[in-house]
């Protein structure tokens, strides 16, 4: 049975800190849609066209079928270094800075 992954209705949006991404691929295998690797080792995210977000530090919106894989991910990131914040406020809720 899958957790539930509570938003409060929020919108939310992640994003990935390169400086300490180990480039494992852990996030690309759970939520593909949203992660990749790039040719430098390094994962990033993607825009909602599908296009890879090369800037470091880049942010996406989390659609909300994808919220659990995402939020997986961030838990299992070996690098700690998968944020995900509320869009209003940039609170994160999901990630190394999450309260
Ligand atoms: S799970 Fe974390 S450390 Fe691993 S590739 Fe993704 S962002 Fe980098």
């Amino acid at each position: 049975m899958q957790q539930e992954v509570a938003t409060g209705g929020e919108e939310l949006e992640v994003w990935i800190d390169q400086d300490l991404c180990t480039g494992d691929g852990i996030c690309a295998q759970y939520a593909p849609e949203v992660f990749e690797l790039d040719i430098d080792g390094l994962a990033y995210v993607k825009g909602a066209d599908d296009e890879l977000l090369q800037a470091r530090g880049a942010t996406t919106r989390v659609p909300l079928p994808l919220l659990t894989d995402v939020v997986d991910s961030a838990k299992e990131c070996p690098g700690d270094c998968i944020h995900v914040r509320r869009v209003s406020d940039k609170v994160e809720v999901y990630g190394p800075d999450a309260e």
